[in-house]
């Protein structure tokens, strides 16, 4: 089944690290985007054969921005143009700063059964680091009045190798919010882009990242921790309790089908993959006038499915199944990629069982260098 994913390019402030597509939030602006939203999302979908969808993802930017009649009309919209599953998973992202018991209320009503937390760390100092505009009690609390609203389902994002925290800092934001008792969780490590006002901050400040050997161990001790607290690690960022992995970030990692809507947004279905315009005012010029939205389309070739279909799957903990790739793709996956792999599954860091291929814990700290090979 399709999931949809809708992007919300609004924030209250820009974070020192940021690279997403996004920009400040603008009550007017706000209100014509939405209303492309809408419009695209009528534009894709079909009255006469809706397709079937099961999971929606409001992702950005800041979509805890949007008011709950916003997020209820894109919500009926996609539900008008596509055959939502009753138990479709809808995901919207929150930052703690911008919620409250009576918004997120709202917001369940409008039929969003699953919030996601952007928390990055739960120490102060670190988050002023980062600019965030919560502190982390504001983080504690806004978990709370999402349980208080009726949500069961929350996800935490954490990010970790941030300037100055050691390994010890770290794993005192993953405990506090193993205590927050989500059913699942991401970990993110911090990526200081080359024109990150972060990375002027840092060498201002004289801030540093701990050494790579105590990043690997930083991630390696989270992990454990998780899953002693019954959250299992099923990617290689994210961990969840049974059953409540993300249905939505689970396409993209397994060959999945979606459609973006939004400025930026990107979309995969059928071998065919495109992005829209990212400036938000751009992408409200062209719905209005009822012109396309995106600026590139291309289709796959043979080589990029399949490769694509490797290099997200060895994502999963469970990796790749290797005959399920040889039938979609008419392939034999072993002996086009095998004598590259070879190496890697000698050396510990890929583990091939029958026909499953999957990166070792290890492994995964080495990820990029095994993707390499597909890319
Ligand atoms: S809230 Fe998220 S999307 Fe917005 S500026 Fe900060 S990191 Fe970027």
């Amino acid at each position: 089944m399709l999931g949809l994913s809708i992007h919300i390019p609004f924030c209250s402030a820009i974070c020192n690290y940021c690279n997403f597509n996004r920009g400040l939030f603008d009550a007017e602006l706000k209100v014509r985007y939405v209303d492309a939203l809408v419009t695209e999302i009528a534009a894709a979908g079909s009255v006469e054969r809706p397709e079937p969808a099961d999971t929606i993802f409001f992702g950005g930017g800041t979509p805890s921005l949007l008011s709950a009649a916003d997020v209820s009309r894109i919500i009926s919209g996609c539900r008008e143009s596509f055959a939502l599953s009753p138990d479709a998973e809808v995901t919207l992202e929150a930052n703690p700063e911008t919620v409250s018991t009576d918004l997120l209320a709202a917001f369940r009503h409008a039929g969003i059964n699953r919030l996601s937390f952007g928390v990055q760390s739960l120490r102060d100092e670190e988050l002023k680091r980062l600019s965030r505009l919560h502190g982390a009690q504001r983080a504690r609390a806004a978990v709370g009045e999402a349980r208080a609203a009726g949500f069961d389902n929350l996800s935490v994002d954490l990010m970790m190798w941030l300037p100055e925290q050691t390994p010890d800092q770290w794993l005192e934001s993953v405990d506090g919010a193993i205590a927050l008792v989500p059913e699942h969780l991401s970990l993110y490590m911090l990526e200081v882009y080359p024109n990150a006002p972060l990375r002027d901050e840092m060498a201002r400040a004289r801030w540093s990242q701990a050494p790579d050997e105590d990043a690997e161990a930083m991630y390696l001790a989270a992990m454990e921790r998780l899953e002693a607290a019954g959250l299992a690690q099923y990617e290689i960022s994210n961990v969840a309790r049974p059953g409540r992995q993300s249905c939505h970030n689970l396409k993209y990692w397994s060959d999945g089908e979606w459609l973006g809507f939004g400025c930026g947004a990107h979309s995969t279905r059928a071998g065919v993959r495109w992005k829209n315009v990212s400036a938000t005012a751009d992408y409200i010029g062209r719905v209005g006038k009822g012109d396309s939205p995106r600026s590139d389309s291309r289709t796959l070739t043979a080589d990029e499915r399949i490769g694509d279909a490797m290099f997200t799957g060895l994502r999963l903990t469970a990796g790749v199944d290797m005959d399920a790739v040889n039938r979609r793709y008419s392939t034999d996956v072993w002996q086009r990629y095998g004598s590259d792999l070879h190496p890697f599954v000698d050396a510990g860091i890929l583990c091939r069982e029958g026909p499953q291929l999957r990166l070792t814990r290890r492994g995964m700290l080495l990820a990029n260098e095994v993707m390499a090979i597909f890319v």
